[in-house]
């Protein structure tokens, strides 16, 4: 078994006709980079930098510095050996609250959290920019935004990152001048209008989480409301549809960061609608490679039609059972 898995780590993740789909692995500590290396991962698709961030109660400063942050990411960075790092600006506010923020907002998902947060505090912002930047001079890197629904916010963010190099080089601090910059999708306003974001970013990046929060109207962290959360709901599928098409077409790279990405039974549903990227926790990386190299895409894609044209819950369950059997 353990040397089945061993070879399972060194095999790329292929399609039975040929089709490569990158798996990448989501991290929040740059200590997990060991495992993301050891599962196979051929980078990182999500570092989630809240954790340097939150939970600070037992500590001297409230905020990391830029140090304690350029340390971090570096960490993360050198131990991918070269792969590619995906490092998540501050995703702070509602169920990820901060130690200095205020906690009795009436509606937190929806209220002054990631990006809109971020741009309020553009010294907090630029202080994890400039760590950022330092940390791309050690391996590559890419800077990616959470929650961005506004032109403007692009923007300003494109403005504020080059400040941030502005400073640096003034101070003879080495970064990589070309570092991507990528906005994560994850509000439907941000999926329906995407070409607002090709033309002006590197890369995108989808957060199926709070996508279907958002687009089903189900608070994530509410378990009243869990049964209504719904991957399969023709809204999610016709939005994924969407920005693949969408991307596809403005030949940006798209990949999916959220939970589905690392839900096996969607693996065959996700690469026949044409995504190329899926980026998940460790510890599910070996079964999702599994099931792409036991998928023959070309056999799925009638299926997959079948699922986007259908509004239909029942059907889209058992045409998507029945894909699953093919081939088994
Ligand atoms: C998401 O929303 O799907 C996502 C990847 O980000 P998070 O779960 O950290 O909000
Ligand atoms: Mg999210």
């Amino acid at each position: 078994q353990r040397k089945k898995l061993g070879k399972l780590k060194k095999t790329p993740a292929i399609t039975q006709d040929g089709v490569e789909v990158t798996l990448l692995a989501n991290i929040e500590l740059p200590e997990d980079a060991a495992h993301a290396l050891d599962a196979g991962a051929s980078g990182v698709g999500l570092f989630r930098s809240e954790f340097l961030f939150m939970e600070r109660s037992g500590q001297e400063h409230k905020l990391p510095s830029e140090e304690e942050q350029f340390e971090a990411y570096r960490a993360a960075v050198l131990g991918m050996k070269g792969r590619p790092v995906t490092i998540r600006t501050l995703d702070v506010g509602a169920d990820k609250p901060l130690d200095t923020t205020e906690h009795n907002i009436l509606n937190p998902a929806l209220g002054l959290r990631a990006i809109r947060y971020c741009l309020t505090e553009p010294q907090l912002f630029l202080t994890q920019l400039r760590a950022i930047l330092r940390a791309s001079a050690f391996g590559p890197v890419k800077i990616l935004i959470p929650m961005m629904a506004h032109s403007f916010e692009i923007d300003q963010t494109l403005n504020l990152i080059a400040q941030a190099k502005k400073e640096l080089q003034a101070e003879s601090k080495e970064f990589d001048a070309n570092v991507p910059v990528g906005a994560m999708i994850e509000i439907p306003a941000a999926a329906l209008a995407l070409p607002m974001f090709v033309k002006k970013l590197d890369f995108l990046s989808i957060g199926t989480n709070d996508l279907i929060q958002y687009t089903l109207a189900i608070d994530r962290a509410d378990h009243e409301v869990a049964h209504l959360y719904d991957d399969l709901h023709p809204a999610i599928l016709q939005l994924l549809h969407t920005i693949v098409t969408t991307a596809e077409k403005a030949e940006i790279p798209v990949s999916i960061c959220g939970g589905m990405a690392g839900d096996v039974r969607l693996t065959r549903l996700l690469t026949g609608m044409g995504f190329r990227e899926l980026s998940m926790p460790a510890a599910l990386l070996p079964e999702i490679k599994q099931a792409i190299l036991n998928t023959h895409l070309e056999n799925v894609q009638p299926y997959v039609k079948k699922i986007l044209r259908s509004y239909e819950p029942v059907v889209i369950r058992e045409t998507l059972a029945a894909m699953e059997m093919l081939g088994q």
